[in-house]
């Protein structure tokens, strides 16, 4: 479905992707609305180490050993995105680090990857999360886009319904509410969805060098502040801190560091939210006038760029490229029903 330059879409979520997203949107001349009710950054997106990591993922992620080439592809998105912004790459690479044995299996797990075993990771980068949106927000405002601290209720092509009951009119909702909109209500897909609540903690501690260290069960990434992450808690999408859950996640990086000061540590909490298969949800929704951008599980920075631009190209009715059939918005509906659709059309 192509919808025509200066169509009017709201944005619901204000995260890296409906940001990135809004971004692109803006720069392609569409008239932009982000709706987000919570505070600048008070999302996952907020809370996120920032790491642009696809070969760490594919080997720590069990969810994600198979998207490897996707990832990568993402990945080099980034080079140009961020110049074109002003944001920084740290790119000191991943270091694994821990005992004899752990590295041992580390490195077969990167053999099987069909890369070499080498300690440090080069191609895995890192950004600061909390400032990129900043930046995002602020070019996306520079290139007409319009945020707005209100929550989005429902949608039909031409009225958008908001919590506090007013009515706008808009062609296209993009929704990219993260955790926010699963019960279907919104988009059906979005059903498919399950969160998985993060803890990080945060110290001005120093860990070294910029490089990101990875042991078992724990990172350490360097930045404004040091983060110690995470925990993945399925199923839970409750934010307060938990210091049963961060106990293992401690004593992994006391593991590591045995003088690393982590009592005065910050607990901060997100939420992201992940498919069955790991990747998001990217596309037209069954519900009229909806597009997804929505379960980037751990990557959803990574993930951001590539977001941005297949949302792009799906609404100038461009070829939104190699990666659409693996994140088809639609691909966790029954059969039948994408038939129904299709008989209808
Ligand atoms: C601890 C932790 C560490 C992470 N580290 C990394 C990392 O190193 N690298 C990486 O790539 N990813 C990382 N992630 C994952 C990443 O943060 C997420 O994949 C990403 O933030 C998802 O972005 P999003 O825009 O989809 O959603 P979010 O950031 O969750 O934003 C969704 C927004 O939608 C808004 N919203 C909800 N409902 C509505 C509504 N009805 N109307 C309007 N707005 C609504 C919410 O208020 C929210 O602001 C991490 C996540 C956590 C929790």
């Amino acid at each position: 479905m192509k919808v025509q330059t200066g169509a009017r879409i709201a944005v619901a979520g204000a995260g890296a992707l409906g940001s990135a997203a809004a971004l692109r949107l803006a720069r392609a001349g569409f008239s932009v609305t982000v709706f987000d009710p919570a505070p600048a950054g008070d999302n996952a997106s907020g809370v996120a180490a920032g790491m642009l990591a696809p070969v760490s993922e594919a080997l720590f992620d069990p969810a994600s050993r198979d998207h490897l080439d996707l990832m990568r592809r993402a990945r080099d998105l980034w080079p140009a995105f961020a110049e074109s912004l002003g944001i920084e790459i740290v790119r000191a690479g991943v270091r694994i680090e821990g005992s004899e044995a752990w590295r041992g299996q580390v490195g077969q797990r990167l053999r099987d990857l069909g890369l070499p075993a080498d300690e440090t990771i080069r191609e895995d980068w890192r950004i600061e999360a909390r400032p990129a949106l900043e930046t995002l927000r602020a070019a996306a405002e520079a290139a007409g886009a319009r945020f707005e601290a209100r929550a989005v209720e429902s949608f039909a092509p031409g009225a958008l319904r908001l919590v506090d009951g007013a009515v706008e009119v808009f062609d296209v909702l993009l929704l990219a509410t993260g955790p926010g909109a699963r019960d279907g209500r919104l988009a059906p897909e979005t059903t498919a969805l399950t969160p998985i609540k993060g803890q990080i903690l945060r110290t001005d501690a120093t860990a070294g060098d910029a490089a990101v260290v990875r042991g078992e069960g724990v990172y350490l990434a360097p930045g404004e502040m040091l983060a110690v992450g995470a925990t993945m808690e399925a199923g839970r999408d409750d934010l307060s801190p938990d210091a049963s859950a961060t106990k293992a996640l401690r004593a992994a990086a006391w593991a590591l560091r045995p003088d690393l000061d982590l009592d005065q540590a910050e607990v901060e909490v997100g939420v992201r939210v992940t498919t069955p298969d790991g990747l998001p949800l990217v596309g037209w929704s069954a519900a009229p006038g909806v597009l997804l951008a929505v379960g980037a599980r751990r990557n959803g920075w990574l993930l951001a760029p590539l977001v941005a631009e297949m949302v792009a190209a799906y609404l100038n009715g461009d070829n939104p490229g190699p990666d659409a059939a693996a994140m088809d918005a639609r691909r966790f509906e029954e059969p039948e029903s994408q038939e129904a659709d299709r008989a209808g059309e």
